[in-house]
């Protein structure tokens, strides 16, 4: 959605089929725009919930297990500043919204590297949610909830054992690479 480059979303997809062994993911290369109405000129933000509704929508019509929508927008929550991302729990639906992932939004020179390692971890998060985890308490699994970008970059981008053997309930199996070994 957006003006999010097809070249990190491909590489998204490439390291979610790595992190979801048994899970067959497609890349839907069409861009949307942000559904209408949901833009506030006085905040300069989209209210995450129509988003994640045009999201809804985007399930139904590809009749995909979980669909996961990348953003390149800022969006926020209603008592929330701003969201990295949003998901119906349990309801194979999730959005990341990428602005607040580049380290150009708090003036610094671009980092790819860093970008799709936030990008990553806030996928893996907000599927994680869509997938019916709640947030996690243990620090460094990638479920635990992230308030600022800092936090974002002191979590793994592992699941903890507990959110995978969640996960797995779900019908997930989740790559040795992608679990927390302690
Ligand atoms: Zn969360
Ligand atoms: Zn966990």
């Amino acid at each position: 959605m957006g003006d999010e480059p097809l070249a990190h979303v491909a590489w998204l997809a490439d390291r979610l089929a790595e992190a979801y062994a048994n899970a067959v993911v497609e890349v839907y290369s069409s861009v949307l725009s942000p559904p209408r109405g949901a833009y506030d000129p006085a905040r300069g933000q989209y209210l995450s919930e129509m988003v994640l509704d045009e999201a809804a929508r985007l399930r139904q019509s590809t009749g995909v297990d979980a669909a996961l929508v990348v953003a390149s927008i800022d969006a926020y929550s209603p008592g929330l500043n701003f969201v990295f991302g949003q998901a119906m729990v349990g309801g194979g639906v999730a959005v990341v919204y990428t602005r607040r992932l580049r380290p150009e939004f708090y003036g610094l020179g671009p980092d790819l590297a860093l970008y799709r390692e936030r990008l990553l971890k806030e996928a893996l998060h907000e599927l994680g949610h869509a997938f019916g985890l709640g947030h996690c308490a243990n620090p460094v699994c990638v479920m635990r909830f992230s308030n600022n970008i800092v936090e974002v970059d002191a979590k793994s981008m592992r699941y903890c054992r507990k959110c995978a053997a969640r996960l797995l309930e779900a019908g997930i199996v989740v790559a040795r690479k992608f679990l927390l070994t302690d």
